[in-house]
């Protein structure tokens, strides 16, 4: 089983031509990608409570870098005091990788690397055992669930109950642009919920559950200790706000919870960042011509990115 490279997902230093998934143009020297790494802590990082922009270092999978970035990478990140982020038992191609090159499991390879610990946080978490589920647990390593994404992928999803069993902090995750193709965070939601039952029955998973992912534990993921995700004096003003009077709630009135995850998908009436409005009245507060322009160049900016990716 090969392993499947996305393009835009975290730091490589391992080529095709030594036996890595990537194109060698997307590839970096070790060297190069610490001290990078570093120059941009320096510069963006911002630690402070409410902060909108902290860097986390995140090489993209331990099969597609070397054991080597793994290493240094954690030791970077402990003396500049930033969190680590990887893909973790993503794929049965990675755990095949792991077995092959290091002669370990991916979780055992994570551990020996050094990177057990409540520092990082890692997407999917999916072909794992129970013994390996709860070491995530002890030490405090939160998972990103994107449900919507590996499924998408033909990846399954991993269980959130049974993360949840294990003690282990479960944040629900968009994943990036290259592998998912929505970014909307309400249809990873309803994704988490159905996903949750399809495994465990009906009684595996409830909304509140799910919102309980996508808000405070999402925010655990990332280290927040500033009250974000949850409603409460002093914490970060980022509010959604949904019409339970559209057509679509209609007869919905026993739990306004459950009824926004089952009876959606839904457009928010108000969206809040920092307090700062996004959406007023269900529409963007950016000029017309300010999202045209956003627009036009993201759609430059992936176009250079996707030819990279082909190696043209
Ligand atoms: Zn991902």
């Amino acid at each position: 089983m090969g392993l499947r490279f996305h393009p835009a997902r975290g730091a490589l230093d391992l080529s095709e031509k030594d036996g890595g998934p990537a194109p060698e143009q997307l590839t970096e020297s070790v060297e190069e990608i610490l001290a990078d790494s570093e120059r941009l802590v320096h510069t963006y990082h911002d630690p402070a409570p409410g902060s909108m922009l902290r860097i986390a270092l995140a090489p993209s999978t331990q099969a597609a870098v070397t054991e080597r970035l793994m290493v240094e990478t954690a030791r970077l990140a402990e003396r500049l005091d930033v969190r680590l982020h990887t893909h973790l038992a993503e794929s049965l191609g990675e755990e095949e990788y792991c077995r092959e090159s290091f002669g370990r499991r991916p979780v055992e390879q994570f551990e020996h690397v050094g990177w057990g610990s409540d520092r990082a946080w890692v997407a999917h978490f999916i072909f794992t055992e129970p013994r390996e589920r709860e070491r995530l647990g002890r030490w405090g390593t939160a998972v990103a669930h994107c449900p919507g994404s590996t499924m998408m992928l033909g990846a399954g999803a991993a269980s959130l109950p049974a993360l949840r069993d294990a003690g282990v902090t479960v944040g629900l995750g968009c994943d990036g642009s290259a592998s998912t193709d929505h970014a909307s965070l309400w249809l990873e939601a309803r994704a988490a919920l159905t996903a949750a039952r399809e495994r465990g029955g009906a009684g595996a998973a409830t909304a509140r559950d799910i919102l309980r992912a996508a808000t405070v534990d999402a925010a655990a993921c990332l280290g927040r200790e500033d009250g974000l995700g949850s409603l409460a004096p002093g914490a970060p003003a980022d509010v959604v706000v949904w019409d339970l009077d559209e057509f679509s709630f209609t007869g919905a009135h026993t739990d306004p919870v459950e009824a926004w995850l089952r009876c959606g998908p839904v457009r928010p009436r108000h969206t809040l960042v920092q307090g700062r409005p996004l959406v007023e009245d269900g529409a963007l507060t950016l000029p017309h011509a300010r999202t045209r322009e956003m627009l036009t160049a993201h759609a430059h900016h992936a176009r250079r990115i996707q030819g990279l990716a082909e190696g043209t």
